[in-house]
């Protein structure tokens, strides 16, 4: 396990921050779960403020078996270069440099954890990973959206929300927060950041370029208030469910796609295309 920080990360919080990562790499030992042994891991806090992915996201998991893993390595080039054997590491967790700069210590060990249970979900469940991003590029496509703005955002975060793989990092998350920062001081904080969020909505124009990502981080936060920690929830089981209930549809949908020249093919159905073949190529 390695932790590295892009050179704009505050210097005075950097200590904090990799006390973050050790408080959860440690907790999971105590739970009898080696992530130092489980390959190699990178934590990467960088400075941009967002992800490269998805806006709202503090951070993200990114296994070099997966077509994200280039990407990444393009976009963060320079300081993948500063890394002794970046190529060395299994599994990415970025960690966004908005979480670094955050005060909070139950924000981030919430991130942490969240993106640690992907990774122990992928160590658990054969491409789990590769599957999971299928399936997401998959209810993309297929989804409706209406067409009201701020529905269309509360429904893509619910539908990502609910996905199996998310929900336990959802639950997770919240039960590692309980465990190293005490529940009590969890239940407190998620509480104050409901109410600042609801507080800030009020005053954000339904015009602003911000609403968005107030109305993600509300339902963020209330989402994760809205777990139970103590209700079982079996990942393998839900995965295999929901893999099993669409992997015909996929399938079927990718004959669809094949079927189309180059230009007939959207951008989702480009993606879509993309993750299925990589996955096979994998598999
Ligand atoms: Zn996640």
């Amino acid at each position: 396990m390695y932790v590295h920080f892009c050179d704009f990360c505050d210097p005075q919080k950097k200590s904090l921050n990799e006390s973050c990562v050790k408080k959860v790499v440690d907790t999971y030992y105590g739970e009898g779960i080696d992530l130092e042994q489980k390959g190699e891991v990178l934590f990467f806090f960088a400075f941009n403020s967002r992800s490269i992915r998805y806006p709202e996201e503090l951070g993200f998991l990114i296994a070099k078996e997966s077509l994200e893993y280039g990407s990444f390595q393009k976009e963060y080039d320079h300081e993948v270069k500063k890394i002794k054997d970046f190529s060395l590491f299994e599994y990415v967790i970025y960690l966004s440099g908005k979480l670094g700069e955050e005060e909070s210590e139950i924000s981030k060990i919430l991130t942490v954890a969240h993106e640690c249970k992907h990774l122990i979900q992928d160590l658990g469940v054969e491409n789990s990973l590769l599957k999971d991003l299928l399936l997401k590029k998959y209810f993309k496509l297929k989804c409706q959206y209406p067409n009201k703005h701020y529905r269309t955002i509360l429904n893509r975060n619910m539908f990502y929300r609910n996905m199996p793989s998310e929900y336990d990092a959802f639950r997770e998350s919240k039960r590692m927060a309980f465990k190293i920062c005490g529940k009590e001081n969890t239940e407190k904080f998620l509480d104050h950041e409901i109410n600042e969020h609801k507080n800030r909505l009020i005053y954000t124009r339904c015009d602003s370029a911000g609403l968005s990502d107030e109305i993600v981080k509300l339902t963020y936060w209330e989402h994760t208030k809205a777990i139970n920690v103590k209700e079982l929830f079996d990942f393998k089981k839900e995965f295999g469910n929901i893999w099993n209930k669409y992997n015909q549809a996929i399938k079927t949908e990718i004959k669809k796609i094949s079927g189309k020249s180059g230009e007939q093919r959207n951008e989702k159905e480009k993606d879509l295309l993309e993750a299925y073949n990589f996955l096979c190529s994998k598999s």
